[in-house]
C-alpha cells in the first residue's frame, strides 16, 4: 500500500482565524417578518418601486416579494465579518422548503431553532426556542434580530430589537458586529 504523506504542521494564515473564530460557535439567531422586510419596503413595492427586490431569478415570487435585499446584504455582512452563523427563529422555518427558498439570497441557513408550540401551545415564546437551542449549543457570542419582545430576561443582553417599520438598518448590523466580534485580525 502507498503511504500518504500527511501535512499535519500547525494551521497558519486566513483558514486558522477562521478555525479559531468557528470554535466560538457565533450564532445570529434571525427573524424575517419585520427584520428582513419592512412597512417602508412595501410600501415602496406597492407603489412599483422595485429597487429593493432581490434580483434572483431563482427565487420563488413569494420570497421575492417578502426580502428586502439591502438587509440581507448587512446580515451577509454580519456573518462574514464576524464568523457567526444563521439560525432561523422565524416562524418561516415551519416551511420545510424555506432553506431552499432562501438559498438564492446569498444566506447560507442550515439551523433553526426547534419549535416548541407541542409543548407551550400559544404561551410559547421565541426566547425559550433559543433557550432550547442553546442549551444544545452553548454560546456567549450571539444575537438575536428580532422585531418582537419574547425573549428571556437572560437574554437581553444579546438582544437588538429591529424596528419594523424599517428592517434591520446599517446601525443595527454594526451593533450585532460589536456584539458578536470581528473574526480577529
Ligand atoms: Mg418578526
Amino acid at each position: 500500500m502507498l503511504g500518504v504523506k500527511c501535512n499535519r504542521g500547525p494551521v497558519k494564515g486566513e483558514f486558522a482565524k477562521i478555525l479559531r473564530d468557528s470554535m466560538y460557535n457565533k450564532f445570529v439567531f434571525l427573524d424575517i417578518d419585520g427584520v428582513l422586510n419592512s412597512e417602508y419596503f412595501y410600501s415602496l413595492t406597492a407603489s412599483g418601486d422595485r429597487s429593493l427586490i432581490c434580483e434572483s431569478n431563482l427565487l420563488d415570487s413569494y420570497t421575492k416579494e417578502n426580502i428586502d435585499r439591502k438587509t440581507v446584504e448587512r446580515v451577509l455582512r454580519i456573518c462574514s465579518e464576524t464568523g457567526a452563523e444563521i439560525v432561523l427563529t422565524s416562524s418561516w422555518r415551519l416551511d420545510n422548503q424555506c432553506f431552499y427558498r432562501l438559498l438564492p439570497t446569498g444566506m447560507e441557513i442550515h439551523r433553526q431553532t426547534p419549535s416548541l408550540l407541542w409543548k407551550y401551545g400559544t404561551t410559547c415564546c421565541r426566547g425559550q426556542e433559543i433557550d432550547e437551542y442553546l442549551k444544545k449549543f452553548p454560546s456567549d457570542k450571539y444575537c438575536i434580530l428580532d422585531d418582537d419582545t419574547d425573549m428571556l430576561e437572560y437574554q437581553l443582553p444579546h438582544f437588538i430589537q429591529i424596528d419594523n417599520c424599517f428592517g434591520l438598518t446599517d446601525a443595527d448590523a454594526e451593533r450585532a458586529i460589536d456584539m458578536l466580534g470581528k473574526i480577529s485580525a
